[in-house]
């Protein structure tokens, strides 16, 4: 995806100074605090958890250490010690364009703040990013991959702007069907995207909270959605809230690649299991993406637009 200040800022970037958050696990509902620290080039983003034992909590955000899908994203590692809930955290570094970030967290889930990843960009935008004259690498998609999971799809092509679109369909009349395509930009993203809060229903609160889950959710961290109805007392920040919501997964998931992702992310009833999937079929196949100095995307872009155009057929160019 295009982040801030991508196709603007080459260097890679961290934060200005260190950033602290209080807040409680959406899941096991347990208070938690967090702290940012701006990191070296070439760091990316790492979790350290303080309350377990030294050198045992440090968990680098990886595709390869997601170790559950079913609720939210969890990472582990090789000690066993996981954390949860990490994808609205990514998409908010990765939609503000930081690369470099050591987070300290107190407990085993990344407290949910308002549901969206709001909170998080807006305290990003008043402490600062900072360039780090190091030239900034993204990953090219340079061929289709795709995996489907039931009825489940999705797929990352090469595409001259980094987008991602998503389509879902629910039998709840108050979300329904909804398509949306967004292309990743740092504008785009801050206002678009992130203010996009997590969903949940009424009537499945009880069963989630028998398995410990969702011990934390309430109307100020999620849409709670009974029948057919928001019952949230300030409705929704979009009618298509949802989708934009689903669109801000994918982006935060997605970021476990590593780096930026240059291509177009399509996703037919996304989900955390499907977006790990189609990393991990994206690194199994090495033809099908390389690595991509941020200086050289311009000229990439416009050659595939160029040989996109001769693939054109005759008729199809007259139009
Ligand atoms: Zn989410």
């Amino acid at each position: 995806m295009v982040y801030s200040n991508a196709g603007i800022c080459t260097s890679q970037c961290t934060i200005q100074n260190t950033i602290d958050f209080v807040g409680v696990g959406l899941h096991n509902g347990e208070a938690v605090t967090m702290r940012l620290h701006p990191a070296a080039p070439n760091t990316g983003v790492y979790f350290v958890r303080t309350d377990v034992v030294p050198q045992q909590g440090v968990i680098q955000a990886n595709w390869h250490n997601v170790v559950d899908t079913s609720m939210c994203t969890v990472l582990g590692n090789e000690h066993g010690v996981t954390l949860a809930t990490v994808e609205h955290l990514l998409a908010a570094l990765r939609g503000c364009g930081v690369d470099n970030v050591l987070i300290e967290i107190s407990g085993a889930e990344v407290p949910i703040l308002d549901g969206s990843a709001a909170p998080v960009v807006a305290i990003i935008k008043r402490t600062g990013i900072v360039a780090q004259r190091v030239p900034r690498f993204g990953i090219w998609i340079e061929r289709p991959i795709e995996v489907q999971q039931g009825e489940r799809y999705a797929s990352l092509t090469p595409d001259v702007v980094s987008q991602i679109t998503v389509d879902i369909d629910f039998t709840n009349p108050v979300i329904g069907s909804q398509c949306l395509s967004v292309e990743i930009t740092d504008e785009l993203f801050e206002r678009e995207i992130a203010p996009a809060r997590t969903f949940g229903f009424a009537d499945e609160v009880e069963a989630l909270r028998s398995q410990g889950l969702a011990l934390g959710a309430s109307r100020r961290n999620a849409i709670v959605i009974d029948n057919a109805e928001v019952v949230n007392e300030e409705g929704l920040r979009f009618g298509d809230e949802f989708a934009r919501h689903k669109v801000l997964d994918c982006l935060g998931d997605l970021a476990l690649a590593g780096a930026p992702v240059f291509g177009h992310l399509f996703a037919h009833k996304p989900g955390h299991r499907l977006n790990n999937a189609l990393l991990r079929e994206l690194f199994a196949h090495p033809d099908a993406w390389s690595r991509v100095e941020y200086s050289e995307v311009a000229a990439r872009r416009a050659k595939l637009e160029q040989s996109a155009r001769r693939e054109l057929p005759d008729a199809a160019a007259d139009i």
